[in-house]
């Protein structure tokens, strides 16, 4: 499993913060007034909202800042988000989404959706995602919360619950025709 993608800092590469801040400033420019269904704090439509707004994102066709020359410059160490897509076929899913130029397919068990399922029961919240190019900002903001601790046998324990329950909820939505 990568690490987290940190803070912007001055050793950041040049190139990688210019592509981070453009994708960024057109993300805030572009965010819709009201984009996305408000809803209560159910599993499922909550599910829905991170799915709206996912393919919002990917509606911009924004070229991921680690990309260089078709290749990932931090493969190991990338988000789950791409871990769980195995691509084929060219770099387009990264450059981008270009339809026809590149092939993906989705991992059976949704490691990130677990994730997000048992952050939002630790720290008491919603289930959250942060759109990359809004990562080292978010990060700024959020440094507190990489602090917390949690007892390690429960963690893993709570993990375990997560992934069946997101694996569960998976294998019974209906493939679409
Ligand atoms: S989208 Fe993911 S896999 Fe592709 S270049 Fe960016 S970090 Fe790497």
């Amino acid at each position: 499993m990568g690490r987290e993608i940190g803070p912007l800092s001055e050793s950041s590469d040049p190139a990688t913060v210019r592509t981070l801040t453009t994708a960024a400033n057109r993300i805030v420019d572009q965010w819709p007034a009201s984009p996305f269904a408000q809803t209560d704090s159910t599993d499922e439509s909550h599910a829905n909202d991170i799915e709206a707004v996912g393919q919002w994102y990917a509606s911009l066709n924004l070229p991921c800042a680690f990309l260089n020359q078709g290749a990932c410059t931090i493969y190991n160490e990338r988000p789950l988000a791409c871990q769980e897509h195995l691509v084929w076929g060219s770099s387009a899913h990264c450059d981008g989404f270009q339809p026809g130029l590149g092939n993906s397919l989705e991992a059976p068990v949704k490691v990130l959706d677990a994730l997000g399922q048992l952050a939002a029961e630790l720290e008491q919240t919603e289930v959250q995602a942060v759109m990359m190019p809004l990562v080292p900002f978010w990060y700024e903001e959020n440094r507190h919360r990489a602090l917390q601790t949690w007892n390690g046998p429960e963690l893993v324990s709570r993990f375990l619950d997560c992934l069946a329950d997101t694996t569960a909820q998976t294998a019974s939505v209906p493939e679409a025709a």
